[in-house]
């Protein structure tokens, strides 16, 4: 068993080496041999599966009924355009599915954790799914473990393994612990750390021994189908909503035959009629539709920065009223400098440091070696408030590397953010010495002497207050100031909890970290939306103000809070005054957690940003959680529903537009086809009604509805965003989707392009009262084309169509042509004009169907007058 084994005789056994990790051509060979590093799902539909999903619907069967019996009383021509529907119209289908589902593969494909390992000697960022076999894999606290390990190295590190254990308190893993015995279970191999865990704490490195489906995780096979379940909201809506209308389409039929018989029409040519009308009044083409409408529109996502990863967030995203966002990274550039510093009494500039002074240089060693991050020849890793540290000492030609050599780091206590603090003891002037950097606050609290001009004295209370209101001159500089406490120790094993106490306070540094320029814009954009921002913070309150003030996100002071006012509420009184504040700085992820609920239950939808292990809880209990691309976690990510793959404010305000933009196309789609939809049930429910002959035949019914539909409703799906959907407050998500405007427009278009055709109809009577086959093809035409039109001026709800740009979506102008020209080729060419049994229309014909079929595209251009006009009055 591999936590039998030693670590030197594992790596050995596994041809890997400690100090450079595998080759690149050794990865090669493995990744060959094993395959990738992933978990096998279900297996993708073919496309014949999909075909016959498609085929396999209650609708498709009553068609197909209906084409068996036309086949059997002579009507092939019938039979073989109805099967012809069917087909092109499963065809539509099967390209939509797998179109929304590759875009949505892509999705997931792009949250595949990457992993750190040592290749060719140096550390490299790969994804998880490349790793192999003895590949050596660095471990810090936040990150998925990317497969099966034996453990070489551990620093404190914890690993959370409830996905085995059910245990959510996280087990600390040591290396050197071999076991015995051979029968251990997975909670107890404390030198082992398994694929899909999560290290929550500290650092490792571990050998791969196994990959893929060899893991641990990979023999539970059954886990691995439980997907979650990704239909939105408004999907479910609509599947409820369909299943309504299913059942009113198919009374409408059975009450249009039994009147029909009443009047002695023929059977069978009612019969069609009626199945004809059920397939057109179910709305079989919203649930596709919508399916590819979001997923097209989370791929657009992709290219401004945002994943996606729970499609319900889409719609959620559109509703959002308040974007709790962090400070650091997300509304400021994340690269600080360090400006001052504080030693012996005393603000300086940096350039003024003396080193040597003794309080400056342990400040100067203290903050480079109690640091993880690297900073050399202006390449970067870690930390940017730690680099800014690192920055220092390469102004001052102390290199952390030959500081790191000469005081080698023996133990440490990783940075969180509930401490503020962070620790190291590093051998130092023959003796041990323990350096803390922290917040200021952290740090007064546990220190209780201070070195002032090569002295240690007593810590007063005096002294502590000289020193908060010079860090606070600082804070409302905007600065970031951090500080360093320390003190020696004669034995490097002193216990943990025994060392961040009793310290030797020093003085602070304040750095700088400028907003993102474009940052100021985004908020501004924000509010007109109804959108609040709400700056949360580890930093100091003053620091926070400061910033939050450049950034137009508060007026003064009085709007923020700190985490230990918040602590001073119960959470009922918090929820009475949040909403009085837009900054909450010194919080820790608990907090976040409080300021989230707190906001939700005024009804608010709150989009809540982090990064770190801790800060799942909150993503998970915000409406949207968003994680940071770049520096978040995999722990964060997890929690998430949409990753900012460039840590940018400006990102979600742009994930905001885009959500509230998607979802109007959703509802332009909606509401043309079923508006339409309701026009082919009007046109023939009233003309059986009023006895008149049947204007549609059932074949013209299922071709518009089934074909010349489906074109325009995908492309209004994906109609170009509109700017002003930030002038306007967000959409109240309890809101029904026929609230406001959209009922009545659904209604009145409905009606309108019903008696559009009848007029038609009536119209070819009265020209051709010899034919009635002349006066059909003129209400076909006329249904198909109207439709087309009509979709025009449905993109947009007040603007008219010359507003908006004529030709912005080239998509639908291309699917009107195209419906056009399919209507003119059905009735021009003699051969399918016999199948649809359809008059060829004269060109005098074609200009009074052309004039008709714009009626309603022209009445819903004037009820936008009037809308526009009563917007202005307002
Ligand atoms: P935001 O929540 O806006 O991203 P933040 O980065 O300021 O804010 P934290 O990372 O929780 O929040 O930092 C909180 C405080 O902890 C900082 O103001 C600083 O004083 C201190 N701090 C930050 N990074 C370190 C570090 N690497 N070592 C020691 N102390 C740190």
């Amino acid at each position: 068993m591999w936590f039998n084994e030693s670590s030197e005789e594992i790596v050995k056994t596994l041809s890997s080496d400690i100090i450079n990790g595998l080759s690149s051509e050794e990865v090669k060979i493995r990744l060959e041999k094993d395959g990738l590093n992933k978990l096998q799902g279900k297996k993708k539909k073919s496309f014949l599966q999909l075909f016959i999903s498609q085929i396999n619907d209650i609708m498709i069967y009553i068609l197909l009924v209906a084409a068996i019996i036309s086949a059997i009383v002579g009507e092939i021509s019938d039979a073989i355009i109805i099967l012809f529907v069917i087909f092109i119209n499963a065809i539509i289908g099967v390209i939509q599915e797998s179109k929304a589902e590759k875009a949505l593969e892509a999705l997931k494909n792009m949250s595949t954790p990457k992993a750190l390992v040592k290749r060719d000697g140096q550390i490299i960022e790969v994804s998880s799914e490349e790793v192999v076999v003895g590949d050596i894999v660095v471990i810090d606290a936040g990150r998925y473990i990317p497969a099966d390990l034996r453990l070489i190295e551990t620093a404190n590190l914890k690993i959370e393994e409830s996905a085995f254990t059910g245990e959510s308190v996280p087990s600390e893993k040591n290396s050197d612990i071999i076991a015995e015995e051979n029968n251990v279970p997975i909670g107890d191999q404390h030198n082992m750390a398994f694929m899909s865990t999560l290290a929550t704490y500290g650092r490792g490195l571990g050998i791969v021994i196994a990959t893929g489906m060899n893991t641990q995780i990979g023999k539970i096979a059954k886990m691995l189908d439980a997907e979650e379940e990704n239909i939105t909201p408004l999907q479910k809506k609509l599947a409820q909503l369909g299943k309504i209308l299913g059942f009113m389409a198919v009374g409408i039929s059975i009450i249009m035959f039994i009147v029909s018989m009443f009047q002695g029409r023929d059977f069978l040519e009612m019969f069609m009629t009626s199945i004809s009308l059920a397939v057109a009044a179910i709305p079989e083409g919203l649930p596709a539709i919508v399916a590819i409408v979001l997923a097209l529109g989370v791929q657009r996502m992709i290219k401004e920065n945002a994943i996606i990863r729970k499609l319900p967030s889409v719609e959620t995203l559109g509703s959002v009223n308040i974007i709790c966002s962090d400070k650091t990274g997300t509304l400021t550039i994340n690269k600080m400098t360090v400006k001052k510093y504080y030693v012996n009494g005393e603000i300086n500039t940096l350039d003024e440091i003396n080193l040597n002074n003794d309080e400056s240089k342990i400040l100067v060693h203290g903050m480079i070696l109690c640091n993880d991050a690297t900073s050399k020849s202006g390449v970067q890793t870690g930390d940017p408030t730690e680099v800014a540290l690192i920055d220092v000492g390469n102004k001052l030609n102390i290199f952390k590397e030959d500081l790191n050599t000469s005081h080698e780091r023996v133990n440490e206590i990783p940075f969180d953010s509930d401490r503020k603090l962070m620790t190291t003891v590093n051998s130092y002037n023959n003796a041990f010495t323990v350096f803390t950097k922290g917040a200021i606050d952290s740090i007064l609290k546990i220190s209780n002497k201070i070195l002032v001009n090569g002295e240690i004295k007593e810590f007063t209370n005096e002294e502590k207050n000289k020193i908060l209101s010079a860090s606070n001159i600082m804070s409302d500089d905007a600065l970031r100031v951090l500080a360093l406490g320390y003190k020696n120790i004669e034995n490097e094993h002193v216990a943990i909890d025994e060392l961040e106490e009793n310290l030797i306070f020093v003085g602070f540094m304040g750095m700088i970290d400028p907003p993102r320029e474009e940052v100021k814009g985004s908020i501004q954009v924000s509010k007109n939306a109804g959108i609040r921002t709400i700056m949360i913070t580890g930093d100091h309150k003053n620091t926070a103000v400061a910033i939050a003030k450049e950034l137009g996100i508060a007026n003064d002071i009085s709007e923020a809070m700190s985490g230990s006012e918040i602590d001073s509420y119960s959470d009922e009184e918090f929820t009475k005054i949040v909403n009085n504040y837009r900054v909450f700085a010194r919080v820790s992820p608990e907090h976040k957690v409080k300021i989230v609920k707190a906001f939700k239950s005024h009804g608010n939808i709150v989009s809540m940003t982090g990064d770190g292990v801790n800060d799942a809880p909150s993503l998970k209990a915000a409406d949207i959680g968003v994680a940071m691309g770049i520096t978040g976690t995999d722990v964060a990510k997890g929690a998430a529903d949409m990753v900012l793959t460039d840590d940018n404010f400006t990102t979600i305000v742009k994930a905001v537009e885009e959500g509230r933009n998607i979802f109007n196309n959703i509802k332009k789609s909606i509401l043309f086809l079923l508006s339409c939809n309701l026009g082919e049930v009007v046109a023939l429910f009233v003309a059986i009604l009023l006895n008149w002959a049947s204007p549609l035949l059932p074949i013209h019914i299922l071709w518009v509805n089934l074909i010349t539909d489906s074109f325009p409703a995908l492309s209004l799906g994906v109609d170009p965003g509109d700017k002003s959907v930030m002038d306007v407050p967000p959409r109240n998500p309890k809101e029904s989707l026929f609230a406001g405007k959209m009922g009545k427009l659904l209604i009145i278009n409905g009606i309108l392009i019903g008696i559009t055709t009848l007029f038609a109809f009536v119209l070819g009577e009265y020209l051709y009262p010899e034919s009635l086959r002349h006066a059909q093809t003129m209400a076909f035409v006329v249904l198909s084309v109207s439709q087309l039109f009509y979709s025009l001026a449905m993109r947009n709800e007040t603007k008219s169509l010359f507003q908006v740009g004529i030709l912005k979506n080239k998509w639908l102008i291309a699917s009107v042509l195209f419906g056009i020209l399919l209507q003119f080729i059905i009735i021009t060419i003699p051969f399918t004009a016999e199948i649809f049994k359809v008059y060829s229309l004269e060109f005098k014909d074609w200009v009074i169907v052309i004039l008709i079929s714009l009626i309603p595209f022209v009445v819903n251009e004037i009820i936008k007058i009037f809308f526009r006009m009563n917007e202005r009055k307002k």
